[in-house]
């Protein structure tokens, strides 16, 4: 198995290569060359079985020997025992035909930890293997960053450096990143706003000599390996509703719109999969897409589900690369016009897409309403970005006898904002972070400038 790009221009790469690459050298994304085959029989087969064993089962194709079997067992299994849930992502039953999958009960309590945990890991084995050390720097505006800490605290060949904008993120947010003491951590706080900590992070990787050949690593969502874990609960959620003997939907609160493409990895991969819907918050150029074939940017819109404010959505070209029929040559075309002025789809690919995706956007006060209606029909309380998919998932399906999947992408004590202005007292915290609001804090603040940053960094790392 090798990795292509999405412009058909960059070499071609092993995993190992590819997990240790961000973006491909021609600007495209990496995918893989050939989607494996999950069969009936196989699928049939995970019936019953752990989440650990289903995830080995699903990537070990992706993964391509490249980590021996038993050596892959173990970082799984590892990756996914720090959940606090038996069940992994355990489903919670709505109504008759309305499941919420729960990819919350990770260490930061987003579904970020599903990729992040096991991207850590891989990262680190490779590493050591080579006998190389790496450097991590992120941007975040919140979940990211503390899924990528955690995912990172126990590996031994990086570093991480994450910058958040400072007094600009959420107390919860800041101490989940700023309270793990690991010596390999390294949190700023930029005294500017979250674009200028991205502008800084953009210019390291684009210009790298600071760190005197250090490879400097990327844990974003382009990252293959991201994709390939996520498309594991796809996989393990539609068994366990009766897959592949029948198929089922999935609604899906998107943004990079990395999730959902895992999904349909799945689907090309044999799963019975009959209809995709992406929700959106009022950052609608996915719903936009599909809907008007208006594919522009619009400027960024703050909401009350502020993980899915987006203007660009960038695993969408993964997409657009399956649509157009793999041509790298047709999919750079676009993406460059897309770069300087409005564009749109052409009428073939866009067919194609409307085949399996279908879309619906939510703004605030109806994410408001959501929260509040589906208190009263099913006793839960959705953090605001479930709440898109929850309604998302009652406008757009296709099929109510189909059993609908929405993927709960937070839980809501982390966006206790939404759940207080919606008219609830608040959530508590899960009892392994109750005392968050009083763990010691550690973390640097620096000038929006990028010579101080990279001077941090490189005096920094180990
Ligand atoms: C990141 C995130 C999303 C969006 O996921 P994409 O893969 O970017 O589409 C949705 N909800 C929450 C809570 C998130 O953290």
């Amino acid at each position: 198995m090798r990795y292509i790009s999405t412009r058909g221009q960059a070499p071609a790469l092993s995993f190992e290569e590819v997990v240790l690459t961000g973006m491909a050298s021609d600007g495209g994304l990496y995918v893989p060359e050939t989607i494996p085959a999950l069969g009936h029989e196989e699928l049939a087969a995970m019936a019953g079985l752990s989440y650990a064993e289903i995830a080995f089962r699903v990537m070990q194709p992706y993964v391509n020997g490249e980590i021996d079997d038993d050596t892959f067992r173990g970082i799984v299994e590892e990756a996914y025992a720090t959940f606090s849930h038996d069940a992994v992502v355990p489903l919670n039953q709505l109504d008759a035909n309305h499941f919420l999958l729960e990819l919350f009960h990770g260490p930061t309590l987003a579904f970020k930890d599903v990729a992040l945990q096991l991207l850590g890991r891989i990262l680190d084995h490779f590493l050591k293997k080579r006998g190389e050390r790496a450097v991590i720097m992120g941007a975040t505006s919140g979940d990211t960053g503390s899924a990528a800490i955690e995912g990172c605290r126990h590996c031994d060949n990086l570093d991480i450096f994450i910058l958040h904008p400072h007094n600009r993120v959420s107390e919860v947010q800041r101490r989940q990143m700023t309270s793990v003491l690991a010596d390999n951590v390294f949190n700023v706080a930029i005294e500017g706003n979250f674009d200028d900590a991205q502008a800084m992070v953009k210019a390291s990787f684009a210009d790298q000599g600071f760190l005197e050949g250090t490879r400097l690593v990327a844990v974003n969502s382009i990252n293959w390996a991201r994709i390939m874990a996520q498309v594991v609960y796809y996989v393990a959620s539609a068994v366990a509703l009766g897959a592949p003997h029948r198929a089922v939907s999935f609604c899906v609160p998107s943004a990079n719109f990395g999730n959902v493409f895992a999904g349909y990895i799945a689907k090309r991969m044999g799963l019975p999969v009959e209809q995709f819907i992406i929700a959106t918050n009022a950052n609608d150029i996915l719903h936009r897409t599909l809907c008007d074939n208006d594919f522009s940017k619009q400027a960024l819109k703050a909401t009350l589900a502020p993980s899915m404010d987006i203007v660009v959505s960038s695993n969408f070209e993964r997409l657009l690369f399956e649509a157009y029929g793999r041509d790298g040559e047709a999919v750079r075309a676009l993406l460059e016009r897309f770069q300087s002025e409005p564009t749109a789809l052409a009428e073939a690919p866009l067919a194609t897409l409307r085949e399996s995706f279908a879309s619906h956007s939510v703004d605030d006060a109806t994410i408001l309403e959501v929260i509040r209606e589906a208190h009263h029909r099913t006793q839960e309380i959705l953090d605001p970005h479930t709440a898109t998919g929850y309604r998302a998932a009652e406008r757009a399906r296709a099929d109510a006898t189909t059993p609908m999947i929405t993927l709960a992408t937070a839980h809501p004590a982390k966006f206790a904002e939404a759940v207080v202005k919606a008219g609830f007292p608040g959530v508590p915290l899960p009892p392994h972070m109750d005392d968050l609001l009083e763990r010691e804090e550690r973390y640097t603040v620096l000038p929006a400038e990028l010579s101080a940053v990279q001077a941090f960094v490189a005096e920094n790392r180990r």
